[in-house]
């Protein structure tokens, strides 16, 4: 996968109508329909203005939630038309549907220096589908596209990889930032490389683990996917999570990693807990697990362990979290990758979802090089995946 991709740096934008794929799926109040995390919002701010001072008129489009070609009031992008023009200090001109009447009306009408926003893309069924005509009626409004949309990037979507069948396709200051960031810790990592992989599921990053035990120097296997591993080496798990039909898979994972010489850590002590409660007592296991415990969280030797082993590192990844984080009594073990990472003095790239979440919270944002913008995307990035809201866009 080629991540060298052509920016709006590339481009001269000037008098062009450029349609800027932006990520506004913001979290919203259930009731009052209220904007509670004006972040992606925010996030997109530099890529527009840069549009707009270099003279494009930007016509914005986006997802919110999952109408799934319905026309949901409540999913209405409005809200976020407003937030944005309270951002940039400038109208931005809503239109009420997406390539209708009044869309191409206002997109015609568009002058350099001004932004546009078109309703939600998936209160059409054609987005989702990457219908070729709802892709193309997209694309007929402008002259450029630009993918500002992390996000969304691993979908092919009209309005993510449709429209650049039709239209010059660049990257965005976010995608950017991405790619250079994580093609680079993949293609090119400052070594030693380590990837740091919790989580629930063996089953959800059994990709991401064959990527890569061929890039990486070690792998450090946390959370509820641990103990698969554990029992394929023979040890007794208890009621932790275990999947089954993925024991063979980790004991050769196991042997690969030998092979190849890359190391492969997995914990040696765990907070267990009698049930699966906040409430629970934690009881701290070395070696086997007694029937009637589960695994939740990382003990404080695996602490040192896993530490130790990113002090030094070059390039860390991580992705998911080391025990069941949103219960305070284990998340422990969450909090102490945090601080390695945030510590170690490497490039660290944590992914989306819940590490990003952990990390956020626990404040060491700062400290960390990337925080990915997306969940499924960076899992597919870390996979080696072809993108397809990437390979869709112009090669340097
Ligand atoms: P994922 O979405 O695969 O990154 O998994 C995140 C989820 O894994 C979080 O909700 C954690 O609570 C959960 N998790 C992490 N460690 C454990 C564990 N030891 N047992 C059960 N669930 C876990």
């Amino acid at each position: 996968m080629n991540y060298n991709k052509k920016t709006i740096y590339d481009v001269d934008v000037k008098g062009k109508k450029v349609l800027l794929r932006c990520d506004f799926n913001v979290p919203q109040d259930k009731e009052t329909g209220e904007i509670t995390s004006d972040k992606r919002i925010v996030a997109a701010i530099p890529t527009i203005k840069y549009l707009l001072e270099n003279g494009a008129a930007v016509i914005s489009c986006s997802h919110l939630g999952k109408p799934k070609g319905e026309w949901k009031t409540k999913l209405t992008l409005a809200p976020v038309a407003k937030r944005l023009s309270q951002l940039l200090g400038q109208e931005v001109i809503f239109a009420s549907d997406i390539i209708g009447e009044d869309a191409q009306a206002k997109a015609a009408a568009l002058q350099p220096g001004q932004i546009m926003l078109l309703e939600n893309l998936r209160f059409d069924i054609r987005e989702e589908k990457n219908g070729a005509d709802f892709a193309k009626a997209l694309a007929d409004m402008a002259d450029i596209f630009v993918s500002d949309a992390f996000g969304t990037v691993h979908r092919a979507h009209a309005s993510t990889a449709g429209v650049a069948a039709y239209l010059p396709a660049y990257s965005g200051l976010l995608v950017n930032k991405e790619l250079s960031i994580m093609g680079k810790a993949l293609d090119d990592p400052k070594r030693p490389f380590v990837a740091v992989l919790g989580g629930a599921k063996v089953s959800d990053k059994i990709n991401v683990i064959n990527n890569l035990l061929e890039k990486a120097d070690t792998i450090i296997i946390g959370g509820g996917m641990a103990y698969t591993f554990k029992k394929a080496q023979g040890y007794e798990i208890g009621t932790s999570l275990l999947e089954a039909d993925r024991i063979d898979y980790a004991k050769e994972m196991i042997e690969k990693a030998a092979a190849k010489g890359v190391k492969f850590l997995l914990p040696v002590d765990n907070l267990c807990a009698a049930e699966f409660s906040a409430d629970a007592e934690p009881v701290l296991v070395e070696g086997n697990i007694p029937e009637n415990l589960m695994g939740m969280d990382i003990g404080p030797k695996t602490v040192e362990l896993f530490s130790e082993a990113v002090k030094g590192a070059g390039t860390i990844v991580w992705n998911g979290p080391m025990g069941v984080f949103e219960f305070d009594k284990f998340a422990g073990g969450t909090k102490a990758m945090a601080k390695a990472l945030a510590e170690s003095g490497a490039v660290t790239i944590v992914g989306g979802g819940d590490s990003a979440a952990a990390v956020e919270k626990l404040g060491f944002a700062d400290k960390i090089t990337h925080i990915s913008t997306g969940g499924g995307a960076s899992l597919e990035f870390l996979e080696g995946k072809e993108l397809p809201g990437v390979a869709c866009l112009l090669d340097k």
